[in-house]
C-alpha cells in the first residue's frame, strides 16, 4: 500500500485520472487532511463512499504508530513514533502564549512544532541523546509530513499551527531531498498554510548543503548551531566540525543571508563549565560582529548518563550580559516540557533502554555513527 503523504498531488492526480474523476478531487482530499484534520479516508464525507473505500485500499495516510504521547503542564506535547521498519523518532508541539479563547486577536499565541528528519543523527554532538548511537537512516518526505499532521491533530479546534522548526532528531541538511517537499506542504495555502518566514531549518553547519539550500530555496529561516566561539572548543562539542572550520560555516551563513534577506539565527547550547564563561561570550560576540543575526542561547537540558550540566542562573545571566553589552541580539530559550523529556532524543532513548531491559527483540538494521553520506 502506498504512503499517500510521500507525494500527495502526484499520487492522487494519477489515481483519480485513471478512474475518470476530476482533478478537483485532489483538492478535496487535501482539505480534509490539512484543514479538517481527519484521521482517514472514511471521514472525507464529500467523496463518494465507493471512492473512499477504494482510496483506503490503495493508500495509507499513516505509516507510523504512536508509541508514546506525553503532555507537560506547560502544554508541551511530545510524540514518540514507531516507523514501519521499527525505528523510532520524536516530534514535539510547543505552546506559548495564552489559550486562543483568552486572546481573541491571537496576540502572543504560538503553536510551534519541532520535527525530525532522520532516525538518530550522525553529527555526534556530545551533549545530545539523539546522536549517541549515530544515524540509522533518512526519513522519507511522507514520514516528515506525517509528524506535522499528527502534531496538528493534538491542537484544540480553536488552535492552529503557527511555526515549524526543523530541529528534532537528525541533521536536516543531510536529508534535503526529502525535507524540501515536506516543507512545501507546510507552507502551501492548501497545506498547513504556514508562512516561509515562520519555518526554521536548523543545521550543525554543512557548508555544501547550506550553499545548495541558498541556491535552491532560500525562503526559510536558517539556524546554525555553533555551541562554541572557536574551532578548538567546537571540535570537543561537535565532533563533525573536525573537518569543517567555523570560518567556512559562517561564510555560507552569510551567503544564505544575502540570498534570503532573512536574519540568521545562531544556536548555542550553554554547558556548565565548558562554554559558558563571559570570556567565551565575548569571543562569540567578536566572531559574529557585523552580522544581522540573533543568538539563541539554550541552557542545557541534562540527559541521563551524560556528564553535562545546566549552568547556574548567575552564569547564564553573565553570559547574556556580556553578549548584550557587545551589541548582540540574544534570546534565551527557556526549557519547556522538562517533565516529559522534551530535549531531543530523550524519549526515544528511554524507550530503547526499556526495550533492552524487557529483552524485546530488536529486528532493525543497525546504523553506525555517521554511516550516511554527508553533504558537507
Ligand atoms: S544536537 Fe542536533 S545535530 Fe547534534 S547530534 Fe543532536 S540531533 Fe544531531
Amino acid at each position: 500500500m502506498a504512503h499517500l503523504l510521500n507525494a500527495i498531488d502526484r499520487q492522487l492526480a494519477a489515481w483519480f485520472e485513471a478512474r475518470g474523476q476530476g482533478a478537483y478531487r485532489v483538492g478535496q482530499v487535501r482539505r480534509w487532511l490539512f484543514a479538517q484534520r481527519v484521521a482517514g479516508f472514511a471521514e472525507m464525507t464529500d467523496l463518494p463512499q465507493a471512492v473512499r473505500e477504494e482510496l483506503a485500499r490503495d493508500f495509507t495516510v499513516w505509516s507510523t504508530e504512536i508509541a508514546r504521547h506525553t503532555r507537560a503542564e506547560d502544554g508541551t506535547e511530545k510524540l514518540l513514533l514507531t516507523l514501519a521498519d521499527g525505528g523510532q523518532i520524536e516530534c514535539v508541539l510547543l505552546r506559548e502564549g495564552p489559550s486562543p479563547g483568552l486572546s481573541p486577536e491571537g496576540r502572543g499565541i504560538r503553536r510551534t512544532i519541532c520535527i525530525s528528519t532522520q532516525v538518530g543523527c550522525g553529527m555526534g554532538c556530545v551533549f545530545c541523546a539523539s546522536g549517541l548511537e549515530g544515524v540509522e537512516r533518512n526519513l522519507t518526505t511522507g514520514e516528515i509530513v506525517e509528524q506535522m499532521l499528527r502534531l496538528q491533530m493534538l491542537l484544540g479546534a480553536d488552535e492552529r499551527l503557527s511555526h515549524v522548526v526543523v530541529m528534532g532528531m537528525g541533521e536536516p541538511l543531510a536529508n534535503l531531498d526529502a525535507l524540501l517537499p515536506a516543507l512545501e506542504e507546510a507552507s502551501r495555502e492548501d497545506g498547513l498554510g504556514i508562512s516561509h518566514r515562520r519555518i526554521t531549518i536548523s543545521t550543525v553547519g554543512l557548508p555544501k548543503a547550506m550553499r545548495r539550500l541558498a541556491e535552491t530555496d532560500p525562503r526559510y529561516r536558517l539556524a546554525v548551531s555553533l555551541h562554541a566561539p572557536n574551532d578548538a572548543l567546537r571540535r570537543q562539542i561537535v565532533p563533525i566540525s573536525e573537518k569543517i572550520p567555523l570560518a567556512d560555516i559562517l561564510a555560507e551563513a552569510d551567503h544564505y543571508f544575502e540570498r534570503s534577506g532573512r536574519r540568521l539565527t545562531f544556536e548555542y547550547v550553554l554547558l556548565a563549565g565548558l562554554n559558558d564563561r563571559p570570556a567565551q561570550a565575548a569571543e562569540l560576540a567578536d566572531l559574529l560582529a557585523g552580522r544581522t543575526a540573533i543568538v539563541n542561547v539554550i541552557p542545557y537540558n541534562p540527559v541521563a548518563g551524560l556528564p553535562y550540566r545546566t549552568p547556574s542562573v548567575a552564569a547564564q545571566r553573565a553570559f547574556r550580559q556580556t553578549l548584550e553589552s557587545r551589541g548582540v541580539s540574544v534570546h534565551f530559550r527557556h526549557r519547556k516540557g522538562d517533565a516529559i523529556d522534551a530535549a531531543c532524543g530523550q524519549l526515544r532513548r528511554r524507550s530503547k533502554e526499556s526495550r533492552v531491559k524487557s529483552r524485546e527483540p530488536d529486528t532493525r538494521g543497525r546504523g553506525r555513527p555517521g554511516s550516511l553520506a554527508l553533504d558537507s
